[in-house]
């Protein structure tokens, strides 16, 4: 057996920590991951062996790159652009792109890493990338957005395929970024594939997709609710952010039964004490997607409501809390905050929103807390499907895709269950579950691969 194969949990964190400089969020994302992974091989000697783990948690490779592009005044303007490439052990690269100020390479392959379990989660054959550039599309022209897009897919298309890396949006890249990107795709290549997810319904999109991230996520919360012979239905929630993931998940929660009490942007967040329903939900969709507006704007138009600047929604008393925003939303305090005022339940909609000190108290507290790598796998099965539809050139019906992502999203918490087992307890502990499941398909993948 060789010297490094048995290195004890602190030894593997600070080797990673050492290997990745200066990259906070990955290191975060694989000590998250690794806590119950240690535990999980502890007996089992080829994970150890083959150092599956270690692999793991080594992207395949980190693709970076300039992006020039000319804004409406005619400066030069230059980003930077990347793809990380995981791991593609089980289906080819598959994750989002993000255009965000706050990308960085450390983003990006936690992201990434992130990715490759909740993917393998969801039971369909793909491997875990992710994408980006740290530019910020708020306030860009559409001309700008195209622009950039264009510049983007000049160096990406090289890179993906749709038997190869198949990206999709994320933060800052919804329907109108995918449409410029596919454009380019396209006309680089002259090839109409299944190369990106999320794609327009005229050109090979996926019904549900928009929504899948969202319902997804409460889905994922009614299943723990149900173990515990609980519901939905009469309980107040708190959501954070107010795009794709946070509106839908606001819609579901509301067609389930519950009163959703906020939303917010990074400015700050709004409070309404009648409840976010389905009118004020589609006033949020149309003030985000058409006007592009910020959530300020809510109090303006429904007068019983209110606007706390520079604040997250945490301290406003919920049984459920659903953070759909960014990374590192959700600070331990904020976490305290939320279980001292009767919190039951968290379903993360972001990537990885609570701190590894928040994931620790909700741990601790035994409440019922899903890991945004089971709870928001919704969005990625329904491009999973994306997928298959566009290889058999055919489009499924509504009423299929939305029973297929119920299906899915039981079966995630079903794995979670399945591994996530606290003795003495009849709270699951799905952190481990998911990522214990998540882990455990990869590895036994790459077991069958030999050293590669
Ligand atoms: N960006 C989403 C996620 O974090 C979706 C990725 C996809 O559809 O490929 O899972």
């Amino acid at each position: 057996m060789a010297v490094s194969d048995h290195v004890d949990l602190a030894t593997f964190i600070e080797g990673v920590k050492r290997r990745n400089p200066g990259q906070p969020e990955f290191a975060q994302a694989v000590q998250e991951v690794a806590e119950d992974i240690f535990d999980f091989i502890r007996d089992k000697e080829q994970y150890h062996k083959y150092q599956i783990l270690r692999r793991i948690a080594e992207p395949d490779r980190v693709i970076s790159f300039r992006v020039c592009w000319e804004d409406d005044k005619g400066n030069i303007r230059v980003q930077r652009g990347w793809r990380v490439q995981n791991n593609n052990a089980i289906g080819p690269y598959k994750g989002g792109i993000r255009f965000h100020p706050s990308v960085t390479e450390s983003v990006l392959k936690f992201l990434a890493f992130e990715q490759t379990f909740k993917n393998a989660l969801t039971g369909l054959p793909m491997g875990g990338g992710k994408g980006g550039a740290n530019f910020n599309p708020k306030g860009k022209s559409d001309n700008e957005v195209m622009r950039f897009c264009q510049s983007f897919m000049n160096e990406l298309y090289r890179h993906i395929g749709a038997d190869v890396d198949v990206p999709a949006g994320d933060i800052g890249v919804g329907a109108r970024e995918i449409g410029y990107m596919f454009g380019q795709y396209k006309r680089l290549t002259n090839e109409f594939t299944g190369v990106l997810t999320g794609k327009g319904l005229e050109y090979g999109g996926s019904l549900i997709r928009t929504e899948a991230t969202g319902y997804g996520a409460t889905y994922f919360m009614q299943n723990m609710l149900a173990t515990q012979k609980d519901e939905i239905k009469g309980k107040k929630a708190v959501i954070s952010g107010s795009g794709n993931v946070a509106t839908h998940a606001a819609e579901k929660v509301t067609q389930l039964g519950g009163k959703v009490l906020t939303l917010s942007d990074s400015e700050g967040f709004i409070y309404d004490p009648d409840g976010i329903d389905q009118t004020k939900i589609n006033w949020v969709k149309d003030l985000k997607n058409k006007r592009r507006g910020r959530i300020s704007e809510y109090v303006k138009e429904f007068t019983g409501a209110e606007f706390h600047v520079g604040k997250t929604p945490w301290s406003v008393p919920c049984e459920l809390a659903l953070p759909c925003a960014t990374q590192n939303e959700l600070t331990g305090d904020d976490a305290r905050t939320l279980v001292g005022n009767g919190c039951i339940a968290v379903s993360e909609g972001a990537n990885m929103p609570t701190t590894l000190e928040g994931v620790h108290v909700f741990k601790d507290a035994q409440i019922l807390f899903a890991p945004g790598k089971a709870a928001n796998a919704g969005g990625v099965s329904v491009s999973g499907l994306e997928m298959s539809q566009n290889s058999a050139r055919i489009s499924w019906k509504e009423e299929e895709l939305q029973r297929l992502l119920v299906d899915i999203m039981a079966g995630i918490h079903a794995s979670c269950v399945e591994y996530g087992g606290r003795p003495g307890s009849k709270v699951t502990d799905y952190v481990r579950g998911a990522n214990i499941a998540g882990f455990k398909k990869v590895a036994d993948a790459m077991l069958a691969f030999g050293v590669v």
